[in-house]
């Protein structure tokens, strides 16, 4: 099948995050299964799947629908995502899903997650905490403990127990979409023309709602074909964006940001489920495996508690590789752990002479205007300067 028919898939898949029709065909293929949401940065997917269950990508409920009773669970400023992810439970969106999981990334995800369990009681929810400091020894050992924990809750609601030939199966099978989808990211730094970041946002963004199974189908699909398209560079900005590891800007923002001029090289949406840098391995101790990785083959993040290397650094780093011109800092409006960064991604890109633009979205942008012409106005006086 060429790209473009595996891309109408897709899009029809991720165009009303709301809906989850996806887990419902899944559902009527695998009677009796579950489906357990996971609430970004990264959960743990494979410990789901591992348990015949099937691991959903939770983000909120895009522009798609109105926030009429979350309001009064939360205060005013706060992102996005938190409110329509809480205004899909709310109004019965979420029934397809028997679970959620959570981590401790920011204090409203943490709030979320007890408002869950008190509002949602015939759900399965947990919380995982990931470690503050993997500079110690002591993190990846508390990390596996965590996994564990959350295993043993995991066979406790099914009954079930998750051998580790099972999981290792899991690790495996994520371990071949990361793959891909970093082979497809590789296609897009070599040839942004190929490939636009709103089509491979796409791809990426089907695989948190169907499964790694049919993911790799058609990830492997669209890397076969892609690289026959036959599109003439064009004159443009190449920028890294980052900012966006947790609530995903809309698509209308990215097409935005890529018609006012851009080719982005690198981006950090979906950022939990492309979370291991290399294949977590397989053998031996599948937990302590998927610990380590977290530790040492994982990417660098807002929310990953990490002082052995500036995050700042690996910004540069990727501009670098990439051979990127700037950078754009596209952050959720109210974040924290992004607002957080930001001074020191500025005080870095500065230092380096790196220039960059910082702009902020919400779920609920529906008029793109404004950020298309700061991102116009940012190409067009780096490349006519
Ligand atoms: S967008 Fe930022 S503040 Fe909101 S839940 Fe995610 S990490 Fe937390």
């Amino acid at each position: 099948m060429a790209i473009e028919a595996i891309l109408e898939q897709c899009r029809a898949l991720v165009e009303d995050p709301s809906s989850f029709e996806a887990v419902d065909r899944w559902k009527a293929a695998h009677p009796g299964g579950r489906a357990v949401g996971c609430f970004p940065v990264y959960s743990p997917a494979e410990l789901v799947h591992a348990a015949g269950m099937l691991p959903v990508g939770v983000f909120g409920g895009g522009n798609e629908i109105e926030i009429a009773h979350a309001d009064s669970r939360f205060q005013s400023f706060i992102c996005s995502i938190i409110k329509s992810t809480l205004e899909l439970g709310l109004t019965g969106r979420m029934k397809i899903l028997d679970g959620m999981l959570f981590q401790n990334i920011c204090d409203p995800a943490r709030n979320l997650a007890s408002i869950f369990k008190r509002n949602f009681p015939d759900m399965f929810i947990e919380y995982l905490h990931l470690p503050q400091n993997l500079g110690s020894p002591r993190g990846i050992e508390y990390l596996a403990a965590e996994y564990r924990r959350v295993l043993r809750a995991l066979e406790g609601w099914t009954g079930q127990p998750i051998t580790d030939a099972a999981l290792r199966a899991s690790i495996g099978w994520y371990n071949r979409t990361r793959a891909l989808v970093r082979a497809l990211y590789q296609v897009r730094a070599e040839a942004p023309q190929l490939l636009s970041t709103v089509e491979l946002y796409t791809l990426s963004r089907a695989g948190v709602l169907v499964g790694p199974e049919a993911h790799a189908q058609l990830l492997e699909g669209a890397l076969a074909t892609v690289w026959d398209r036959v599109v003439k560079p064009k004159d443009r900005l190449r920028v890294v964006l980052e900012g966006s590891f947790c609530e995903q800007p809309p698509l209308g923002l990215i097409e935005g940001i890529e018609e006012a001029g851009c080719y982005i090289l690198d981006d950090d949406f979906l950022l939990g489920w492309r979370w291991f840098s290399q294949d977590v391995e397989v053998d031996g101790d599948p937990v302590a495996a998927l610990a380590r990785g977290y530790a040492d083959r994982s990417v660098y993040s807002a929310v990953k508690h990490d002082l052995r290397e500036p995050k700042a650094k690996h910004l540069l780093d990727k501009v670098r590789t990439l051979k990127a011109d700037a950078v754009i800092i596209l952050a959720p409006k109210f974040c924290e752990p992004a607002l957080f960064d930001y001074p020191l991604y500025r005080k870095a890109l500065e230092e380096a002479g790196i220039l960059h633009l910082f702009l902020e979205f919400e779920e609920k942008m529906w008029i793109f205007d404004r950020a298309r012409t700061e991102v116009e106005t940012f190409v067009e006086s780096m490349l006519f300067d």
